[in-house]
């Protein structure tokens, strides 16, 4: 996946594109997969960097979600149920089995949760990927260690999946990329001009020369997730609010608060929510939170309300309370939900997915959830595929193998991390990395991790970059300058200064 080389093919391209996708998150790559494996000509355009949206700031699960089973929410579950056992099958080396166990404090939640997980297993079906039971109290403690013990009963533990999200992106990216995709990323859609009937021009800026582009489509697909409504617009004064937007946080603490490779899940929270604490690149995981927000943003940031509300329910569950010099990270995503009734609570808005299509035929996906984006992509190709008179070929991605990066060799970066000199040069030639965020950030995990650690590796990053980008002193100082920005955000304040 070479960004000059696909400005070239960009530029060279006479003909209009099959379908050109607008957003480079879980939807937008989860269509210019499939659209590439249909042998469909599709560009893909993303603002920033691809799965810088809300597609790297999930909770990194891969489930029918057990919240969505207790709302009801039946079909929802059983797709995404399904959806599961595919990604398992066809990206092992991103997604893998996780236990979790809901620990419990008396007789009557073992049989409510025993029971509701049976359900869930029933719902998966032949897609199951383990069954849940009832464990003893001292099951309990033996799997989870750090628990608080105090009137504890016993617990009840299922299977899930757990998935690396960034990863699993840029793998499907550099996918669609050698099934014939052309993906850039630092495009930034601002018109789309003509209709179904007359063909689109959809014109873009690239942001790091400041060129205009002007492309011609069959058709187009909106998978710009929470801005998807400002794509809307800007192809369509008069188009109406499809979507709504809810944040998320996440932080990171040190593996000792969960030192297992079991995940929490904390069914009940003060907001009626689920609360998970997560094994994750031997740190622990915690969140989420489910708050409103009226605008979307590309920069979202916990709030303090946030951070505490995730502390206080770890701590409730915790042995060790966590407090806010344990966080090593933190960060925030907006889901985009689709808007129902203004007075529904944003935590009870259904996760499913929905299509839109305006009145000149552009084509809008969005809702949904990670685990469900091969569905969501499969239903927004079929469309555009009809909307652009193409000719109708089967969806392909439920068999399609999403392959792991190559290993190649290199010295290691740090003696405690698994990643050498080698990654970072992998992630420039032939990962589209543009800036030592891109690296430390999305094709590592490195920044979302642990923030302050990952200054030590800056400098070298933004060498290696500036080397095989062919940049100047002056373009690393300025990476080094933004990237320090990045890092300030993933640590809530108090920590910018810790050891
Ligand atoms: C806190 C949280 C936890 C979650 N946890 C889970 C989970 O554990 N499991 C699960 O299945 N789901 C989870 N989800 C849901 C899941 O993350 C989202 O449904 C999914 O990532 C949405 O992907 P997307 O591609 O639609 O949006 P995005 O990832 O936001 O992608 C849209 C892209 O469009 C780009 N864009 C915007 N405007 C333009 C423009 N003008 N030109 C070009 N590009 C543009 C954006 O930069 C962005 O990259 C979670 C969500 C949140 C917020």
């Amino acid at each position: 996946m070479n960004r000059e080389k696909n400005f070239t093919r960009i530029a060279s391209r006479e003909e209009p594109w099959d379908i050109v996708v607008i957003g480079g998150g879980a939807t937008g790559v989860g269509c210019a997969l499939d659209a590439a494996s249909r042998g469909y000509k599709v560009l893909l355009l993303e603002i920033f960097d691809l799965g810088s949206g809300t597609s790297s700031r999930s909770t990194k699960l891969i489930h029918g979600g057990v919240r969505y089973l207790r709302e009801g929410d039946i079909s929802l579950v059983r797709e995404a149920l399904r959806e599961r056992s595919i990604i398992l099958k066809n990206a092992p080396h991103a997604a893998r089995k996780l236990e979790f166990i809901i620990p419990c404090y008396g007789l009557r939640d073992e049989l409510f949760y025993g029971i509701g997980l049976k359900v869930y297993d029933l719902l998966a079906g032949f897609h199951g990927i383990g069954g849940s039971k009832i464990i003893s109290r001292a099951e309990t403690i033996k799997r989870l260690p750090t628990v608080v013990q105090d009137g504890l009963s016993g617990g009840v533990v299922y299977t899930d999946g757990q998935f690396d999200d960034a990863r699993l992106l840029i793998d499907m990216a550099c996918e669609a990329s050698r099934r014939g995709a052309c993906i850039v990323n630092y495009a930034s859609v601002e018109s789309i001009a003509g209709s179904k009937e007359s063909g689109f021009e959809v014109s873009f800026c690239d942001s790091e020369t400041n060129a205009e582009y002007t492309v011609k489509a069959h058709s187009v697909i909106n998978a710009a997730g929470i801005f998807c409504d400002e794509i809307r617009g800007i192809a369509n004064n008069n188009a109406e609010q499809t979507t709504t937007y809810s944040q998320g946080i996440h932080i990171v603490l040190d593996r000792r608060f969960l030192p297992t490779d079991a995940a929490i899940m904390i069914p009940k929270t003060a907001d009626g929510r689920v609360l998970f604490c997560i094994p994750w690149l031997g740190h622990t995981l915690v969140g989420t939170t489910d708050t409103p927000v009226d605008s979307p943003s590309f920069e979202p940031q916990p709030t303090d309300n946030e951070i505490d509300f995730v502390l206080e329910t770890a701590g409730k569950y915790l042995a060790e309370k966590p407090t806010r010099a344990d966080i090593l990270s933190s960060w925030a995503g907006i889901r985009p939900l689709i808007r129902t009734h203004p007075n529904v609570a944003a935590s009870k808005l259904s996760r499913g997915h929905a299509l839109f299509i305006d009145p000149n035929g552009l084509v809008t996906i969005t809702g949904g959830k990670w685990t469900t984006y091969r569905r969501m992509a499969e239903d927004a190709v079929n469309k555009a595929a009809d909307i652009g008179g193409l000719e109708r070929r089967k969806c392909v991605t439920k068999d399609l193998a999403i392959p792991p990066p190559s290993i190649i060799a290199g010295e290691p970066l740090h003696p405690d991390l698994p990643y050498t000199t080698a990654d970072i040069e992998r992630a420039v030639r032939d990962e589209m990395a543009r800036t030592v965020e891109d690296v430390l950030a999305r094709r590592t995990r490195l920044l979302p991790v642990d923030a302050s650690a990952v200054v030590g590796l800056s400098q070298m990053t933004a060498d290696i970059l500036g080397r095989e980008l062919g940049r100047d002193a002056a373009w690393e100082a300025g990476q080094m300058e933004s990237f320090s920005a990045s890092v300030a955000k993933y640590l809530p304040d108090g920590n910018a200064n810790r050891d």
